[in-house]
């Protein structure tokens, strides 16, 4: 109860300052603002969906199981369309945004393995006028032939390589049935264990001479632990000093203030849905309203945040996303020199440590 008063005090006080937007706020976060919530259009939601933990792959490194029916809690399990009937979804997506736009970003597990139900809600997103984009997190294999009749104007991909899970030549040839069949791949996540990074730089200009994005995702599992040169190596890779920050583990973002929380939701395969990262501010999405975001900016009460289009919304992050936030990544990785000027932290602005060992998946999926 007193935690519930305090709380209610905190965030839903219309003086409170998670309820207000302050004039210095206003102005450092003033494109960002200009993008997401411009004065006289509706806003821009990104509301970023778990819809199911089922997989046809079985990573090392994956925190998760990876069966369909996998139990979730209170007779729910791993999958959304399992839990509830497209309709359903597809009824409360049109409910919750027809007066407001929204960008998405649908991850998993794999996604694209429900060949029933999957074409059946991109068939009803990508129809929706209010739907400006949808991401979809995928290991990349599986059938395109279900998805023939949805439009591919507003999709886009984003792929991960499991080198452990399939070979480069197979997932290039997959990456290509995906493209011939009009998928947009936005960036390739490359799994950047000690065991894949001898082949990361190889792969990246292979990657990039068919104009696609490799991007390293370092894992921090209980075994992840990078030495100050491989530490080094994924940060020519990355492109700004923020990603370093964030992806290698050198600075929390915890007090630091954050847009993401005034635009947007993270959501489950059961539907319960939570302002940014405060999982106090929740809801069901099929209830008649989604929770409250907040106005504008608040302090990050997180440890960790490995996201590019959740931390790239931090103040004074140095990149300004827009609604296809992948998009706008792509572009910047496709335009990077690994042998620029060396960033901050080699210039030793961000010395080299020994992290510690952490808990993978707690920042989300490795997708
Ligand atoms: S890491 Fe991704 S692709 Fe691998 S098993 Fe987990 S959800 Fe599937
Ligand atoms: S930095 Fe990441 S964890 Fe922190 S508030 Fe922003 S999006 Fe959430």
């Amino acid at each position: 109860m007193l935690q519930y008063l305090q709380n209610f005090w905190k965030f839903r006080n219309p003086l409170s300052p998670y309820r207000r937007t302050s004039r210095r706020d206003r102005a450092e976060f003033r494109e960002l603002l200009s993008i997401w919530k411009p004065p006289a259009e509706q806003r821009v939601v990104l509301l970023r969906w778990q819809l199911t933990r089922w997989c046809n792959y079985s990573c090392p490194y994956c925190p998760q199981k990876h069966e369909r029916h996998a139990p979730l809690g209170e007779n729910h399990t791993a999958h959304a369309f399992d839990n509830y009937p497209v309709d359903q979804w597809v009824e409360a997506f049109r409910r919750h945004f027809a007066e407001q736009r929204a960008t998405l970003v649908l991850t998993g597990g794999e996604p694209m393995l429900d060949r029933r139900s999957m074409p059946e809600l991109l068939q009803a997103l990508t129809t929706m006028k209010t739907v400006e984009c949808i991401r979809i997190d995928t290991n990349a294999r599986w059938d395109p032939q279900p998805y023939r009749e949805i439009d591919r104007g507003k999709l886009i991909l984003m792929c991960t390589f499991h080198p452990s899970e399939i070979e480069e030549a197979a997932f290039l040839r997959q990456l290509d049935v995906l493209m011939a069949e009009g998928f947009e791949i936005g960036q390739v996540n490359y799994v950047f264990t000690r065991e894949n990074m001898r082949e990361f730089e190889r792969r990246w200009e292979l990657f990039r001479e068919k104009g696609i994005a490799l991007y390293p995702n370092p894992l921090w599992g209980p075994s992840g632990y990078y030495d100050a040169d491989e530490l080094a190596l994924l940060g020519r890779y990355l492109p700004k000093d923020v990603d370093y920050k964030y992806r290698a583990r050198k600075e929390s973002p915890q007090g630091q203030r954050c847009l993401f929380p005034a635009i947007g939701y993270q959501m489950d395969a059961v539907g319960r849905i939570q302002v940014g990262c405060h999982p106090s501010l929740a809801g069901s999405f099929f209830n008649a309203d989604l929770p409250e975001l907040f106005d504008g900016p608040v302090p990050c009460p997180m440890i960790r945040c490995g996201c590019i289009d959740m931390y790239s919304f931090l103040e004074g992050s140095g990149r300004v996303l827009g609604v296809n936030p992948l998009a706008d990544h792509r572009r910047e990785l496709l335009a990077l020199d690994p042998n620029r000027e060396l960033p901050l932290f080699e210039r030793g602005a961000y010395p080299a440590e020994e992290p510690a060992a952490h808990a993978n998946g707690a920042e989300g999926s490795v997708d």
